[in-house]
């Protein structure tokens, strides 16, 4: 599609959102929808355009290349900045039924927090695969009870599970998740979340995952895009033709679309070829149409890497935009599949997974307290911690 076709495509968003009928809606009223959206029909015509561009893997592998570099310079992002000290602040040790949780701060940059929760077992001293979570948007969802429960479940699983805050949201008040910035705060913040993964001296670098809904999956496809280090991938919610994410951490910056490259979010899921992916989507929302639409286009990629079998679609037409049980269900399965973890551990005698047992008081997992306050030489707002990242980037050079 030509831009001016797209720019178009702006009028569709309230009778878009209208046609895909209350549920929709409901959602809508949430959800900080700034951007407008394709109609269904303009998301498949794109898709299918995107299709003639390339037909080998060669061609993909060259589109893809162009893609992450458009990524990257939109999220401004290049140089990527230079890495410093994660300097991790660890502590509130809670110690629960198969898994412990601890209260984790570290700087992405220096001054600037990524602050979260760190999932483990109970026993074992690894290797043991690492898995990031991010969250979709809400009041405190880093610190809700269905963050908390697919968290350690995984943990209880044998996982050391990250799930960290949007910037913006509960512990991380440094700037607001309408900074200008805040897609390229929370991309870097992404992929120093990693690197704190990798460097726990128990977590196998060469297992690691990502799962997170709905903004939660912008977030984990977009890493899966720019950063070869994850090695299963769980979008969910959130894949789609037509919408784009309308939060500016999601679609804030050009990062889809400039003078150099055009993509839409199902490339970025497919660029994580021909690594494994399990995409969970619903039909309730913009993913309603992913078994017919999405998924074949990225099934297509992973088909010229021979690759078929490592891509899976999990859609519930029955339900709606979460990260509800049948869904963590799905997602348990294939990361104790594609990881090597241990599913018996949390499944009943009947077949079905316990999730029994698995939050806590959600203050006791602030990271920030009276007790515990913030580092006196922390960053104090949006432009500081641009500054930080801008110097950051001249010394990447
Ligand atoms: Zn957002």
């Amino acid at each position: 599609m030509k831009p001016s076709t797209r720019r178009k495509a702006a009028t569709g968003l309230f009778l878009g959102a209208f046609a895909m009928g209350t549920a929709m809606l409901a959602v809508a009223a949430v959800l900080p929808m700034k951007e407008p959206r394709l109609t269904e029909e303009q998301g498949r015509e794109q898709l299918a355009g995107f299709a003639k561009t390339w037909h080998t893997r060669a061609e993909w592998e060259a589109r893809a290349k162009n893609i992450r570099a458009g990524i990257l310079r939109g999220a401004n992002l290049t140089p990527l900045p230079a890495r410093c000290e994660l300097k991790p602040i660890i502590w509130g040790r809670q110690v629960c039924k198969g898994y412990t949780i601890e209260n984790v701060a570290f700087e992405s940059l220096p001054g600037f927090f990524v602050t979260g929760n760190l999932y483990r077992p109970v026993s074992g001293k690894g290797p043991m695969p690492g898995i990031l979570c991010p969250h979709g948007h809400g009041d405190r969802p880093r610190v809700g009870a269905a963050t908390q429960t697919r968290c350690a479940v995984l943990a209880r699983m044998g996982a050391v599970v990250f799930a960290y805050d949007m910037v913006g949201k509960c512990d991380s008040t440094q700037t607001t998740h309408d900074d200008p910035n805040v897609l390229t705060f929370q991309l870097w913040n992404s992929i120093r979340a990693v690197d704190f993964l990798m460097s726990l001296p128990e977590v196998d670098g060469k297992r690691l995952g990502c799962t997170g809904e709905s903004g939660g999956g912008t977030q984990t496809f977009m890493l899966g895009a720019v950063d070869d280090r994850l090695a299963v991938s769980v979008p969910v919610v959130m894949v789609s033709a037509h919408f784009f994410g309308g939060c500016k951490c999601e679609s804030g910056l050009p990062i889809h679309h400039s003078d150099q490259h055009d993509t839409d979010n199902v490339e970025l899921a497919a660029m994580f070829a021909p690594k494994p992916e399990l995409v969970i989507s619903d039909g309730k929302d913009w993913t309603k149409n992913v078994p017919q639409v999405e998924f074949p286009y990225i099934q297509s990629v992973y088909q010229v890497y021979d690759a078929s079998d490592r891509v899976e679609n999990r859609h519930l037409a029955n339900e709606g935009h979460d990260y509800g049980p049948s869904k963590r269900a799905a997602m348990y399965r294939f990361m104790a599949k594609r990881l090597g973890l241990n599913l018996e551990a949390v499944t009943t005698a009947a077949g079905a997974i316990d999730e029994s047992d698995t939050t806590v008081d959600d203050k006791s997992l602030q990271v920030f307290t009276a007790e515990h306050p913030r580092p006196a030489y922390a960053l104090k707002d949006g432009a500081a911690i641009a500054g930080a990242l801008e110097a950051a980037k001249s010394k990447a050079l």
